[in-house]
């Protein structure tokens, strides 16, 4: 199953400040997952790993943070 995010980067405005935090994606067991960042943002607890994953990327082109590398970890 793919899971396609359409963003169109020119409806952000982007803040002159460079990235300051890293966000990853939590999996806290079967249909509990959520994205929290290093800079203090948390998004919502999702039943999908893609939702929360969703919310950590657009995270990321909102508040110019980063996203950790692997993406999802196991909490
Ligand atoms: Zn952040």
């Amino acid at each position: 199953m793919a899971t396609a995010l359409a963003v169109d980067v020119g409806d952000f405005e982007f803040s002159q400040q460079e990235a300051h935090g890293v966000v990853s994606v939590h999996n806290l067991g079967f249909g509990r997952s959520t994205a929290a960042c290093s800079c203090g943002w948390a998004g919502h607890r999702r039943r999908l790993k893609a939702a929360a994953t969703q919310d950590a990327w657009a995270h990321c082109l909102l508040d110019r943070c980063s996203v950790s590398s692997p993406l999802v970890v196991l909490w």
